[in-house]
């Protein structure tokens, strides 16, 4: 029997560590399901269609992995597809109160269906898609922490962002940055005087 499994998770945006992962389940796996949860709750970075193109893209390399997308229960979407697991990463012991509680309650919805946890490598253990969208937002460098081509859309994203604040200041980005840069210099001149 074919063993089929499927990565749930938001993917928002997409990180080395989702990789890592990606590449791990590929190996143990005969088909793994990369699977975008469409959760009109939360207010996404990237649409979903972004996200599937991304994801699309980093796992261009893999044959026996694909991307697809779902709403509802995961273990209904898991079923669906016949797959025999869930995959799930665990990094630090923070998610695996979560991570146990949410296996649990799908084992109790559907007895058999598996949750398959895996560790990243240790230098992807502090790496979430919330942090990355956070260092991006103020400006930080992603380089390390994301494919090359999730850098290139996060710094549209950025951009696009940076324009419409500025906009709505009814400034531009170099009278933008002229600004910062004049009050961190007035900072430091009236901390020197204080001292
Ligand atoms: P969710 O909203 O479902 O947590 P995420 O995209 O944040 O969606 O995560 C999807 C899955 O990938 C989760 O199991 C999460 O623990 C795992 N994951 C996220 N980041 C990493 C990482 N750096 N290393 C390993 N697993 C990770």
């Amino acid at each position: 029997m074919k063993r089929v499994a499927i990565y749930p998770g938001s993917f928002d945006p997409p990180t080395n560590g989702h990789l890592d992962l990606i590449e791990r389940g590929s190996k143990i796996f005969d088909e793994l399901i990369v699977a975008i949860l469409r959760n009109p709750e939360k207010d996404p970075l990237f649409s979903v269609n972004e996200r599937r193109q991304m994801l699309e893209s980093m796992t261009a390399g893999f044959e026996n992995v694909s991307v697809d997308t779902f709403h509802g229960l995961t273990v209904d979407y898991a079923l669906r597809v016949e797959a025999q697991a869930i995959l799930r990463g665990i990094r630090a012991i923070s998610d695996y109160e979560y991570e146990l509680q949410m296996a649990l309650m799908n084992r109790k919805l559907q007895p058999g269906l598996e949750t398959v946890f895996m560790m990243p490598a240790a230098k992807y253990s502090y790496l979430s898609s919330r942090l990355v969208r956070e260092v991006a937002q103020l400006g930080g460098p992603v380089e390390c922490l994301v494919p090359e081509l999730v850098v290139r859309k996060l710094r549209e994203k950025m951009d696009v962002a940076n324009k419409f604040s500025n906009a709505d200041a009814g400034v531009s980005e170099p009278e933008a940055r002229a600004a910062d840069r004049a009050a961190a210099e007035r900072k430091i001149k009236s901390r020197k005087k204080k001292s």
